[in-house]
């Protein structure tokens, strides 16, 4: 379809990004980008952005990429608990800093004809276009309007986000225990001179620290929580304070809406979408919908047909990083009853928490955490055998006849309420030996791992859980990862994709 005007509502990722690819479909359409905030004023450090997504914007639009990259910087990964060290290579993560990319984003949808106005706060209904591409983010007025079908699921855990002034060597992700309870940071290097400090924490622990009592008002950060955390983190920042920018304590929005148009509207990015920040996926989903949302308007004779294309292409994708961020959300919120493994197990719970990564890839990338893990679960010396599924389940399948209290129970939340009834009768009873059976399904055995990691930890019993014999790879994962002492290899296939 032909278009004649555009007006675009938001000029972060998804907003500008949309602009430009629409502009360069449709040189004669006049596409206008309205922005809340002043030039160069935007919040925010350094966000991510892996080799998958790269490619995309490569095939997408060659010459944006070219200068995200060389305004990014590459990383490895690492865990850091008390010291000890676990890293994975990952050549091409990039991290940037936001006023970076939107610097990047802002030139080359300016290149490509595209107007941009900055301090304007219009409604979508006010606009004069063709359609509107709402991409008012997280908070998007356009989708509270109403007609989307929208639902926000606040997280259970507590986090900021915040910054240094000096680059760390590689992404760290590590938990400090206090007298208070555990904080963790994931931190990035984003710039020669600057770093990502996102931290977060549970509940209890930001109440016992006194961190809920400060009074934050306008665009101020809460300097006292930054203090603390400086403290806390004192040995990751080797001297350096902590810097905020609007920074305060916040639980994440989950954000999920039933249709992404109404009208001559269409939602994209966080407007439309949130996955956990512990993904990195947010920017990612932001411009990978700008592109599928500007190729079906070029590709469809009008809006709602385009629209239509575009949910349908893009929203199988965004539901399944959903699914996977929802469980990431889970695994970090659940972060400090684990920090007891060695941290090369750590670091596989932390690869397999939302069951996109079997065990034997992450074993061929990155031999030397995986063989230390394997080494230190068997008590042998570290290693990676070939046969590594039938290594790890050898010694570790229950005998059948093993005297053991059956728990039952399908959850969608391992830590939520119905989970914690289920933990306080199990120990109420005190057996000896727990058998966690349930669904076939791929994403019921998935939480059942994750119920069974909970019943190790706060029954403190012998944990054995069952799963179909097509499914032993996240079995064996699971036994790596201290979720589960002992297994079951038992009954029909598991069908069902991962979650
Ligand atoms: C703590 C944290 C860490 C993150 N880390 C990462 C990471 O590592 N990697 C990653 O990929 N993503 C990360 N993200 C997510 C990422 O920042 C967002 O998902 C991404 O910026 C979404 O892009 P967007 O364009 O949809 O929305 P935004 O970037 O939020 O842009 C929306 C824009 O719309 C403007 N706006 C809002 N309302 C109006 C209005 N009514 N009129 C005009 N303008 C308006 C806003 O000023 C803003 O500029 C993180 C997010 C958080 C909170």
């Amino acid at each position: 379809m032909q278009l004649r005007r555009v007006a675009v509502l938001g000029g972060g990722p998804a907003g500008l990004y949309a602009a430009r690819l629409l502009k360069l479909a449709q040189p004669r359409c006049e596409v206008v980008v309205h922005e809340q905030g002043e030039r160069d004023t935007t919040f925010g450090f350094g966000v991510g952005l892996a080799a998958g997504t790269q490619r995309k914007l490569e095939a997408a639009d060659a010459d944006t990429l070219r200068d995200i990259r060389a305004a990014g910087r590459p990383h490895d990964m690492t865990m850091d608990v008390g010291g000890a060290v676990a890293r994975v290579r990952n050549d091409n993560l990039i991290g940037i800093a936001r006023t970076e990319l939107l610097d990047v984003l802002q030139r080359h949808a300016e290149k490509a004809g595209v107007r941009l106005e900055h301090g304007v706060r219009p409604a979508a209904d006010d606009l004069d276009a063709d359609v509107v591409l709402a991409a008012d983010g997280v908070g998007s007025a356009t989708r509270e309007a109403g007609g989307f079908g929208a639902s926000v699921e606040l997280g259970r855990g507590l986090f900021l986000w915040c910054g240094a002034g000096f680059a760390l060597d590689d992404a760290v992700f590590a938990p400090v225990d206090t007298e208070h309870g555990t904080f963790v940071t994931h931190a990035y290097p984003y710039a020669d001179d600057r770093s990502t400090f996102l931290i977060e924490t549970d509940e209890p622990t930001w109440r016992a620290a006194c961190l809920d009592t400060a009074v934050v008002e306008g665009d101020a950060s809460d300097t006292a929580s930054l203090a603390h955390l400086r403290e806390v983190f004192r040995t990751h920042l080797r001297g350096h304070d902590l810097i905020g920018n609007r920074t305060r304590w916040q639980r994440f929005r989950t954000v999920t809406c039933r249709r992404w148009s109404a009208g001559r509207v269409v939602l994209l990015g966080d407007a439309a979408h949130t996955a956990h920040f512990s993904i990195g996926s947010g920017t990612k989903l932001a411009m990978e919908d700008a592109i599928a949302l500007v190729a079906a308007l070029d590709a469809e004779p009008d809006p709602p047909a385009a629209f239509a294309r575009y949910e349908a292409v893009r929203r199988p994708a965004v539901e399944r990083l959903q699914e996977l961020a929802r469980r990431s959300r889970l695994w970090w919120e659940s972060f400090p009853s684990r920090t007891h493994l060695p941290v090369e197990r750590l670091m596989i719970s932390y690869m397999t928490r939302a069951g996109n990564i079997p065990l034997d890839r992450f074993a061929a990338t990155s031999p030397e955490v995986v063989g230390a893990a394997l080494g230190q679960f068997a008590g042998v010396a570290p290693q990676v055998p070939p046969d590594l599924t039938d290594w790890v389940l050898r010694s570790r399948v229950a005998p059948d006849d093993l005297d053991a209290l059956v728990v039952d129970a399908v959850l969608d939340d391992p830590w939520g309420v119905e989970a914690d009834a289920v933990v306080a009768a199990a120990a109420a009873a005190a057996p000896a030996a727990l058998r966690v059976v349930g669904p076939p399904e791929r994403p019921a055995l998935l939480t059942r791992l994750d119920l069974a990691e909970r019943l190790r930890t706060e029954v403190g019993a012998t944990v054995v859980v069952e799963g179909p014999p097509d499914l032993r790879d996240d079995l064996a994962a699971g036994l790596v990862s201290g979720r589960a002492d002992l297994v079951g290899v038992t009954g029909s296939t598991g069908s069902g994709e991962a979650s």
